[in-house]
């Protein structure tokens, strides 16, 4: 999920997955498409 921060008065984008912050939503709903954190399934 992306989430938005204030950050020194501006609203960032905050990927939930890795906590990396981008300026422009659009980078960050690019970003989640491929952001892989979470647990890789195939090690259960
Ligand atoms: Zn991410």
């Amino acid at each position: 999920m992306v989430a938005t921060t204030q950050k020194d008065g501006s609203t960032w984008y905050r990927c939930e997955e890795c906590d990396m912050l981008f300026d422009l939503e659009e980078d960050a709903k690019a970003h989640e498409e491929y952001c892989d954190t979470d647990s890789p399934s195939y090690l259960q």
